[in-house]
């Protein structure tokens, strides 16, 4: 059985970001080598992009417009396990949250129910947020101050790169899908993309895992995780898929998604996207 892992740093991030998936890829591929399971391998990959501040992920997540940083993280296996946290604060790994959460009988806990899970299974308090989040904070609050009000159609879409994911096959052939976002730009509180939305950011079965992203607003109408995983079920590899998937989007919605079948591996985005595709 072939190992894979594949890492992004998500849809519109750069070549400087590239050694960064590349470490977290090898985190998680370490994972595979020592006999772990896929969702072991993809949390230890999205840890490392979390806990890198240049990531909008974990530390360093992008601030809503009150100042507050919500986080979204989601995983799911290829037996339908599914662990996900939605809006949560004060934690550094969302990732780590929604791994526990996939050991209850839940699928999503969110916000402050999320929090107080996440300290009942001892997660400690952590502020995610660095110098830079609360510059780039102060950036958007001076052009809505100066009259450049975002409207719903145009500059909600406002983007910043750097949500990541993570999708593996293990040594039994099981796979997971997991991705990590602090959520785009211009977001009230409270608001939830795709990331944390089972089928839309994320979807893992039998034959393939996928993770996307991008502007989750597009990204849950398109129900895209869930359709790129579809195709590979028809028998798309998973290149054919993540391409299939490109062509639910006009060209001014970035978006990327990461995926892996049993013979495959693929990253593809419509925009830059600095991702590692490991098979061994
Ligand atoms: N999909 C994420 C969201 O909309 C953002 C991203 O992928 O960068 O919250």
């Amino acid at each position: 059985m072939t190992l894979r892992m594949v890492t992004n740093c998500g849809a519109g991030s750069t070549d400087d970001a590239l050694g960064l998936a590349e470490r977290a890829g090898e985190a998680g591929m370490a994972v595979l080598e020592g006999g772990g399971g896929a969702i072991e391998a993809v949390v230890e990959a999205i840890i490392v992009l979390e806990d890198d501040p240049r990531t909008n992920a974990g530390l360093g997540s992008r601030l809503r417009l009150d100042g507050s940083l919500q986080m979204d993280a989601s995983l799911m296996d290829s037996d339908l396990n599914c662990g996900c946290v939605a809006g949560i604060e004060d934690v550094k790994n969302p990732i780590a949250v929604a791994r526990k959460v996939m050991e209850t009988p839940h699928i999503m806990l969110a916000g402050e129910g999320a929090l107080s899970f996440a300290r009942e299974q001892g997660f400690e308090y952590f502020d995610p947020k660095t110098e830079k989040s609360v510059e780039r904070l102060e950036k958007i609050k001076k052009k809505l101050e100066e009259g450049d009000v975002p409207d719903w159609a145009g500059k909600w879409r406002d983007y910043r790169v750097g949500t990541v994911g993570a999708v593996a096959v293990d040594g039994e052939g099981k796979m997971a899908s997991g991705n990590s976002t602090g959520g785009t730009s211009f977001m009230l509180p409270g608001r939830v993309g795709d990331t944390p939305i089972i089928g839309a950011g994320i979807y893992c079965g039998g034959h393939g895992a996928v993770s996307a992203t991008g502007i989750g607003e597009d990204i849950v109408r398109q129900v895209m995780s869930l359709r790129v995983f579809d195709k590979m079920g028809e028998g798309m590899s998973a290149k054919e898929a993540c391409e299939w998937g490109m062509t639910l989007f006009p060209h001014e919605i970035p978006v990327g998604v990461v995926a892996v079948s049993r013979s495959d591996s693929a990253a593809v985005s419509n925009r830059q996207m600095a991702s590692w595709i490991g098979e061994i």
